[in-house]
């Protein structure tokens, strides 16, 4: 089997890439180069390039036509938990909401 890597359409992986880095996790922008076919990968956490230069050949593939994919770390700095917990007190506040809005009437005392 020689398919390759697999790469996804530029769009699908920024959607992604967006999500993950919410959550505090880092992305690495992952291309195939089009002309020697050798797998590169963007240095630079959390930023996604439309095209790319291949470090072998100096060739530029464009992200948008070639597709990309990404890897992703988590992360441990202050700001990855930052993000974290406040978007698990965000989701533990909604649901704190909903059960305040039933009565309680039918607890025996
Ligand atoms: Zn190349």
């Amino acid at each position: 089997m020689d398919e390759g890597y697999k790469d996804h359409p530029f769009e699908e992986i920024v959607k992604a890439v967006e999500a993950k880095i919410k959550q505090g996790v880092d992305c690495f922008q992952k291309f195939t180069c089009e002309n020697c076919g050798s797998r590169q990968t963007i240095d630079e956490p959390n930023v996604f390039y439309t095209e790319g230069i291949c470090e072998e050949c100096k060739h530029t593939t464009s992200m948008l036509k070639r597709g990309c994919n990404y890897m992703a770390i988590f992360s441990i700095t202050p700001e990855g938990k930052e993000a974290v917990a406040s978007a698990i007190k965000e989701i533990t506040q909604g649901e704190i909401k909903d059960k305040e809005d039933k009565p309680d009437e039918d607890i025996p005392h």
